[in-house]
């Protein structure tokens, strides 16, 4: 993977944050180019999740430099330009928070309509678009409290995607899935990735960010231990911490 500036869509330059004393981001440098899937794997509590926050400008670090897409995002001071560059960024979460009193439809329809000011006949193009792109065209008007989780978890993508967003960070998307209902999520997001969109994903699905990722990287306890091409972090030989990590989930 190239790193230079002109490449990268991403780029973390000795990203340092805390919270209190407790120090959660001890010096990230990681740089994304633009249509690349990056898949950040690691024990529990190590930062993944902080990481991608600053990203999406929802926790600024104390130091260091964020740049998405030639914004300086650690320099963004005004909540309004916060919320700019999060109408550029989608996240989706473990939690798909849907609004269970909107149908499926109208929980992809809201965010474009109300924050961009994107007509109501085109938004709703785009989201039964979306719905057919994440296999759930039939359920256009159903509530969420009717989909199974993975199926929600497949509108809160779509509802993501509907904003165009220039790169997807997803945060655990499966981990509070039923085991049967991960597999069609992770058929979505390998769709996504196919069809260019950079993606950054914090996952425990190994097998998967072997497949789908351009490059790999390793956390632990605020720092990145390793990173590289899925065949050099999960079949290098030489870290033994990520062989026990990677072992001790499969
Ligand atoms: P991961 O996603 O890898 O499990 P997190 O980024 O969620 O890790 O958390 C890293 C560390 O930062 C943990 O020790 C967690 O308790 C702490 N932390 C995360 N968010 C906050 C917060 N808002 N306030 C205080 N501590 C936090
Ligand atoms: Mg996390």
């Amino acid at each position: 993977m190239t790193t230079n500036a002109d490449t990268a869509i991403v780029r973390l330059e000795d990203v340092r944050l805390a919270f209190g004393q407790t120090e959660v981001l001890k010096g990230i440098d990681l740089a994304i180019n633009k249509g690349d899937a990056v898949s950040i794997i690691g024990p529990s509590g190590s930062g993944k999740s902080t990481l991608l926050r600053c990203i999406n400008a929802l926790v600024t670090p104390q130091s260091g430099r964020i740049t998405v897409a030639g914004t300086r995002v650690d320099q963004l001071t005004r909540e309004s330009e916060r919320i700019a560059l999060r109408k550029r960024v989608g996240i989706v979460f473990q939690q798909y928070n849907l609004f269970p009193h909107l149908t499926v439809l109208e929980n992809i329809v809201l965010a474009p309509t109300r924050i961009l000011g994107v007509a109501r006949q085109e938004a709703e193009k785009l989201a039964r678009e979306l719905l057919e792109k994440v296999r759930l065209s039939d359920k256009a008007n159903a509530f969420p409290g009717q989909l199974s989780g993975g199926q929600q978890q497949r509108v809160a993508i779509a509802r993501a995607l509907a904003m165009k967003p220039e790169l997807v960070l997803f945060d655990e998307v499966t981990s509070a899935l039923d085991p049967e209902t991960v597999g069609e999520v992770l058929w979505v997001i390998r769709d996504l990735i196919r069809d260019g969109m950079t993606s950054i994903l914090v996952t425990h699905e190994m097998r998967f960010a072997e497949e789908i990722s351009d490059t790999v990287v390793f956390t632990e306890n605020g720092r990145i231990v390793a990173q590289g091409s899925p065949r050099e972090i999960f079949h290098g030989n030489d870290n033994a911490r990520i062989r026990q990590f990677v072992g001790g989930l499969s």
